[in-house]
Parts: structure tokens; sequence; C-alpha cells
């Protein structure tokens, strides 16, 4: 009997890769204390960085594959020249079902018409604390006002969801948690608490995480959590209501809850390296084939020799860490 190639990207667990993170940059305008370590982290020469029409390219022949979904990030991905014209391309796509964006929000207030026009309206936007002090030191710059105000300039341009994402970490901004919940009722944001993975280099590194159960603990002086129904596009948080609020809260514990048995990603880093699990450090590089100027079917060959190594679960447990030597920045979050 004839064997045909498959056509969809289905993983030897029988998950449906449907989603893909592109990371455009490794390069920051913030050096997050979690996500970099205090010395200095040698940046991808410009040439090792793919170019826009490679992703495109890449992206194109995913798609073909069933990715309906694509979230751009880095690094920090508005300091990418092009990344508007980038994003418009992307949104040209007819497959893709769900474009998205994460920033830090740096550079969002002047920039919200420009992304806009590019038709992108999800954002996701990192904010860890609410104090201006504690915003400089834990990502070195004293930019909170630009980006509390980028925040409250794209709601009131339109953009919805807007996701608000804070790393949880003891000792750091582990008792503004009730603070930053709180958010979602005065507001209509989706304010997202993630577990601090032991990715990369970091000035954390070592720091035991705070998962997902206790902080939903010290939530509990806000009263219940209404739990949100899932919905087709939704990603690995799992999602809640407060009474009466506007917006909702989500918890994604990569460490606590493995939700790998339903991880339907696959990240592009920004140099061209497919990497089939954010926890583990394999992956398939895109960037020389191409440049070598292999076919597109080439390519599609290369999507499923990534996904048969897609771990069925991370092996990183609660209380003893392993370590991914990637960098989150070059990786994308
Ligand atoms: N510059 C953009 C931003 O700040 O949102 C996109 C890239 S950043 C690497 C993407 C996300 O990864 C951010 O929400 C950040 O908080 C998160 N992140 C970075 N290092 C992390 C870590 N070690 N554990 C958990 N989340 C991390």
């Amino acid at each position: 009997m004839t064997q045909h190639p498959p056509t969809r990207l289905i993983d030897p667990c029988n998950r449906h890769l449907n989603y893909l993170r592109v990371s455009i940059t490794d390069r920051c305008n913030l050096a997050c204390a979690y996500c970099l370590p205090r010395e200095a982290v040698p940046r991808l020469s410009h040439e090792t960085i793919l170019r826009y029409e490679e992703t495109l390219r890449i992206v194109r022949v995913g798609a073909r594959l069933g990715i309906t979904k694509v979230r751009v990030t880095g690094g920090e991905p508005l300091v990418r020249r092009g990344v508007y014209d980038f994003l418009a391309q992307l949104r040209r796509m007819p497959d893709l079902r769900d474009i998205s964006l994460t920033t830090n929000g740096v550079l969002l207030k002047e920039n919200l018409d420009r992304i806009r026009a590019a038709g992108i309206t999800r954002l996701n936007v990192s904010l860890d604390t609410l104090r201006p002090e504690r915003y400089r030191s834990i990502t070195g710059m004293d930019h909170f006002d630009r980006v509390w105000e980028g925040i409250l300039a794209a709601q009131a341009a339109g953009f919805h969801p807007i996701k608000l994402n804070a790393v949880a970490i003891e000792g750091v901004n582990d008792d503004e948690l009730v603070d930053l919940a709180r958010l979602s009722l005065a507001y209509p944001f989706h304010v997202r608490f993630i577990e601090f993975m032991p990715i990369g280099r970091s000035q954390f590194a070592g720091k035991p995480t705070l998962l997902v159960p206790e902080i939903m603990q010290r939530l509990a002086a806000l009263g219940p959590l209404i739990p949100v129904p899932r919905s087709e596009l939704d990603g690995p948080a799992r999602r809640y209501r407060l009474e009466g609020a506007r917006g909702e809260i989500g918890f994604i514990s990569a460490i606590s809850r493995h939700f790998c048995d339903r991880c339907n990603r696959l990240r592009l880093t920004a140099s061209g390296q497919l990497r089939p699990c954010l926890l583990s450090d394999f992956q398939v590089d895109l960037k020389g084939p191409i440049r070598r100027g292999c076919s597109d079917e080439d390519l599609a060959e290369l999507f499923f020799q990534t996904i048969r190594h897609k771990p069925s679960d991370h092996n990183l447990s609660v209380g003893e860490p392993a370590h991914v030597c990637c960098q989150m920045r070059s990786i994308g979050g």
C-alpha cells in the first residue's frame, strides 16, 4: 500500500499542533532580572537572525500544515525595525485565524496606530508590578509610567483582550498579587499569573517557584474565583473571574500542573530554530536549509521531524528544577 506523507502537524502523542510562537529578535529594551543574568549575554548577530521574508515563508509552510494561530514575541518585538509591515503581512495570510503580539509595552503608546493598522487587536503586555520603583529594580529601566499609559491607551483604542502577564516571584512581587488581580475588577484586562520557569541564566536562577495553588490562596482575600469556561482558542491559562469583575484572572502553571498533554505549541526562535517544547533544548535548524535553497516540501519535512521529538511531558518538577540552556529572549517567551 502507498504511504501518503502526513499533511497535518499531529505528534506521536496525537496532539494537534496549530500554534506557532515566533520570536523575531533577541534584542530587548528591558533587562528583566528573571529573564537575564547580571553579566552581558552575547546578542545574535544580524546575519544569524531570520530575515522577515524567511520567517514569513516558514509561517506560510506551517499554515499549510495546520498552523492557525501565531504569536509574535521576542526579545521585544517592537524594537525590531519593520515589525509593523511584518505584522501586516502575517495578517494577510488567509489560513491564520489568530495573530497576537507579546510586548513589554515600553513602545506601545506611540505605536498603537501602527499595530492596529497592521490588523492586530490582541495584545499581551508584561507587567510584574504596579510600583514604579520596583518596576525599575526588576527591569532595570524607569519605564513604568510609559507602560501603564500604553496599556490604558490600548484599552481606549479598543484592543481586546489585553492580557497583563505577571511572573509571580517570592520576595520580588508576591506582596502585590492581590493588587495586580484587583486590576481585573476595575478594567476589562485579563491579568495572568505565570510561574517562574528555570530557563536560561537569570538573576533568579535557583529561586523556588511560587506555585499557582499558593498564588490562588493569596488571592482568596478578593472573594471566590469563578471559573470561566474554556473556549476554542484558549491557551494553557486556567481562567477565572471575580464576582462583578470587568476582566479575568488567569493562571499559567507550567511547573506545578503540566499542561503538556494538551500543548499545541511550536516555537520558532529568532535564529530560525524550530523547537517543539519551551522546556527542552531540542531544536531543528530551518535557517540553514532555507539559506541553502531548500524547497517548501523540505521545510514541511523539517516541521514533521521537529514534532516527532515533542516530549510527552517536560522534565521539570516542583522542587527540583532542571535547566533550559537557551535564553528565554531568543526562544521567545
Ligand atoms: N518582550 C516581550 C515581553 O516582555 O512580553 C516578549 C518576550 S518575554 C521573554 C515573554 C514573556 O516571558 C514575558 O511575559 C515574560 O514575563 C516571560 N518570562 C521571561 N522569563 C521568564 C521566566 N523565567 N519564567 C516565566 N516567564 C518568563
